[in-house]
């Protein structure tokens, strides 16, 4: 059986999976083995159930065909495993496994468990078929399928992993209490999220798609005092998710579509939009980074 230690969200009351809670309706259902699914109380619970068919929805079309380009996301998890080094031996959750890229880098080293967690179901299969084809059987391997908000687990991680969550949470608080509960002491938090990024994009009213998408952005600062008041302590930041043409303010606009030229012109960028993030990973191409406004911003934090 799992040794994931898990209580009832709402009581902290010791909770086992496969059981109820004895002073609410709260329930962690065990699917088979190492596979099971929690919800938030059935009461008052409208608003997401409809959120979690948008995911239902949302990881089919992404299954279908990516909805982000494959190379991009495949990078960002390369840097991110990169920047927080070896998970071998390590506890590890991952929290909105989404595709797996994350989760099959982790897995060409030797964790000591892996959790993958998400919101929608065919995520959570995709990771089971992502982990049986990699042959890494001396990996204690569980899934769930839940909302971040209500996830039951207690002290069972050296290191959580949400890339791509935060900003998609309805409850920011709700899931920033269970994911540092979920943390042993001294374990850590690392997350990559959206920098400085703007929302319109996200509207019903510009051809958005899916009705909960990004729901807020973050920068350090912001970032840091949400973790604070958690329990983690902020220590470091990265930033990455560098596009052609996307200037920071240090660039002033009158020169900007000239200088996207020139940069085309002279292969700084590369052939397709998302060659310059990789490209600029290492000295020199580094410098041109300086110039360019990140999308992502990763923040490693540590449970004190
Ligand atoms: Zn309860």
């Amino acid at each position: 059986m799992s040794s994931l230690k898990t209580e009832c969200p709402f009581h902290k009351s010791s909770l086992e999976i496969g059981s109820h809670c004895n002073d609410c309706d709260y329930y962690i259902q065990n699917n088979s083995e190492n596979s099971f699914k929690f919800n938030k109380t059935e009461e008052d619970r409208n608003i997401y159930k409809s959120y979690e068919n948008a995911y239902g929805q949302l990881s089919e079309d992404d299954l279908k065909n990516a909805i982000y380009s494959e190379e991009y996301q495949f990078d960002l998890a390369f840097e991110t495993h990169n920047t927080l080094g070896s998970v071998c031996g390590l506890d590890v959750a991952e929290l909105g496994v989404g595709r797996g890229f994350l989760q099959k880098s982790f897995l060409s080293e030797t964790p000591k468990s892996l959790h993958a967690l998400d919101i929608a179901e065919e995520y959570v299969r995709n990771a089971s078929r992502i982990f049986n084809d990699s042959d890494n059987g001396s990996v204690k391997f569980s899934t769930s399928v839940g909302n971040v908000e209500f996830m039951p687990f207690v002290e069972s991680f050296d290191l959580v992993v949400a890339t791509d969550i935060l900003e998609h949470v309805l409850n920011l608080g709700n899931a920033l209490v269970r994911i540092s509960r979920s943390l042993k002491i001294g374990g850590r938090f690392v997350c990559r999220v959206p920098y400085k990024e703007k929302l319109g994009q996200y509207s019903v009213y510009n051809n958005q798609r899916y009705e909960f998408a990004h729901l807020r952005f973050f920068d350090e600062r912001l970032l840091q005092l949400q973790l604070e008041e958690v329990g983690l302590k902020t220590i470091s930041f990265r930033r990455n998710g560098f596009q052609p043409g996307r200037f920071n303010q240090a660039v002033p606009s009158f020169l900007r579509k000239n200088l996207a030229k020139a940069f085309s012109l002279f292969r700084v960028y590369g052939a397709n939009w998302y060659d310059f993030n990789r490209k600029s990973r290492s000295f020199p191409m580094k410098f041109f980074r300086l110039l360019h406004q990140p999308m992502e911003l990763l923040i490693i934090s540590k449970k004190v």
